[in-house]
C-alpha cells in the first residue's frame, strides 16, 4: 500500500492545479471600448472652434466633400462678430450675392451647445453659399434646434446629397437682397 502513496499525492497535486486557483491574477481580456459617435469625436465636427468663426467654414467644405462637391474655389468668405436682434444669433447677408457673409452674435453663440452652434452655422452657410431657402426642410428649416447627431448626419446628407434642397426663387433673392441693402 506504501508504494502507492507517492503516485496518489502526485496525482493530487496535479488534479489541485487543474482546478483554478483564485489567488491567480485572471487574464483580463480587453474590452473594446464602443465610443457613441458624437459631435465632440467626428473627425470633422470636432474641428470647430466657437472662437474661431471661420473653423466653420472649413468643417463646411470637409461635409461637401465627404458628397463629392468642391467648395475650395470660393475665397470670398467672411464671418462678422456683431449683435443681433431678439434671439438671433447667426444671419447669411450673404444669400443671392457671390460673397459669404455670415454674421454672428457671439454672446448668444458662445452659449449654444455644440450641436446648436454647428446647426447654425451650417444652416447660414446653407443658405450663402448655395442660395438655399427655407422651403428644403432638414437642415434649411428655420430656427436653431438642437439636434441629435445622427439626425443631424442625416440632414446633412440630404442636404449635400440634394434630397432637402430648394433654392431661393429669383423673386425671393430680389427680397433678400433689399432687406440686406436697407440694413447696411
Ligand atoms: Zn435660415
Amino acid at each position: 500500500m506504501k508504494r502507492y502513496l507517492p503516485l496518489f499525492l502526485v496525482l493530487l497535486v496535479f488534479a489541485c492545479s487543474k482546478e483554478e486557483d483564485p489567488t491567480e491574477p485572471e487574464v483580463i481580456i480587453p474590452e473594446v471600448e464602443e465610443v457613441e459617435p458624437d459631435y465632440d469625436n467626428d473627425p470633422i465636427y470636432s474641428q470647430a472652434r466657437p472662437n474661431l468663426l471661420s473653423s466653420y467654414w472649413t468643417i463646411f467644405k470637409l461635409s461637401a466633400a465627404q458628397y463629392d462637391i468642391d467648395l475650395s474655389h470660393i475665397t470670398d468668405v467672411t464671418f462678422v462678430s456683431d449683435d443681433l436682434p431678439g434671439n438671433t444669433a447667426g444671419i447669411a447677408n450673404g444669400s443671392c450675392e457671390d460673397y459669404i457673409l455670415i454674421v454672428v452674435d457671439e454672446s448668444k453663440f458662445r452659449w449654444l451647445t455644440t450641436g446648436e452652434q454647428i446647426f447654425l452655422m451650417y444652416h447660414e452657410l446653407g443658405h450663402d453659399v448655395f442660395n438655399a431657402s427655407h422651403a428644403g426642410g432638414g437642415l434649411m428649416a428655420p430656427n436653431v434646434r438642437s439636434i441629435e447627431y445622427t439626425l443631424f448626419q442625416r440632414e446633412v446628407q440630404d442636404f449635400f446629397t440634394g434630397v432637402d434642397f430648394v433654392e431661393w426663387t429669383e423673386e425671393e433673392c430680389q427680397y433678400i437682397r433689399d432687406l440686406t441693402d436697407n440694413k447696411s
